[in-house]
């Protein structure tokens, strides 16, 4: 049933939540683990321009050093996680709206289920879902498991 499963991270505490779940999926489905962070231009585009954004598309950080490490470190955790296991991870990082780049994604890499987290970093608690997660659901017909930040 799932071959390509998808875990949109941007590095959070329920990020890495998901990726218990999904990584126990992919070892009952037998399934690849694609991680998939999105440097968020609606939070950055005051701050970097379009060819900067160009760049870090291709892996060109160039100064932007703070940008690769939270990248990084938050597709690392899942593909590290998920070698320990003995399961196939492809690590991906692009940049433009989180909800889009992940729709995008789903859509040009045979993604067969998505498993993220209720909420991220950036948000506050009050509402019961990230702006992310809320948007990736009406972005995306693929199955999206959601994985609550209060889950112990
Ligand atoms: P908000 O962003 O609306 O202020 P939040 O940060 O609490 O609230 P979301 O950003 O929707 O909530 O995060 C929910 C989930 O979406 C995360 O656990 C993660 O799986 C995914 N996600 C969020 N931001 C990104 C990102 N930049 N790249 C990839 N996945 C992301
Ligand atoms: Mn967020």
């Amino acid at each position: 049933m799932y071959e390509h499963i998808l875990v949109p991270t941007d590095g959070s505490d329920t990020a890495e939540l998901a990726v218990e779940h999904a990584l126990d999926l992919a070892e009952q489905y037998g399934a690849e683990v694609h991680a998939l962070y999105v440097v968020d231009t609606n939070a950055m585009s005051l701050s970097l321009g379009g060819e900067q954004l160009d760049r870090i598309e291709q892996g060109h950080y160039g100064e932007m050093d703070e940008v690769r490490e939270r990248a990084e470190n938050a597709t690392g955790y899942v593909a590290d996680s998920a070698r320990e296991l003995g399961i196939d991870t492809v690590e991906h990082v692009s940049a433009g709206r989180p909800h889009d780049m992940i729709a995008n994604y789903v859509a040009d890499n045979d993604i067969d289920l998505v498993v993220m987290g209720s909420h991220g970093r950036t948000g506050v608690r009050r509402a019961l879902l990230g702006s992310v997660t809320e948007r990736t659901l009406r972005s995306t017909r693929a199955p999206v498991l959601v994985i609550d930040a209060d889950e112990e």
